[in-house]
């Protein structure tokens, strides 16, 4: 049977920081930068939520 090929050239990520191509040696990121960008985001609570200390066992995680 005939395949496809299979050269099919993958999408490049985009940087989640300023959307340009990611660079493989600053993966997903396009610049070392823009990872220093994206560490300060969780550093400052960007992404944490907050008010929720870890040990804050939820209920409704347990089966
Ligand atoms: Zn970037």
């Amino acid at each position: 049977m005939s395949m496809p090929s299979d050269t099919t050239p993958k999408p490049r990520p985009r940087c989640p920081v300023c959307g340009r191509a990611s660079e493989p040696a600053h993966r997903p990121f396009c610049s070392d930068r823009c990872k220093q960008v994206d560490l300060g985001r969780w550093l400052n609570g960007g992404y944490a939520i907050p008010g929720r200390p870890v040990e804050d066992e939820d209920p409704e995680d347990q089966p």
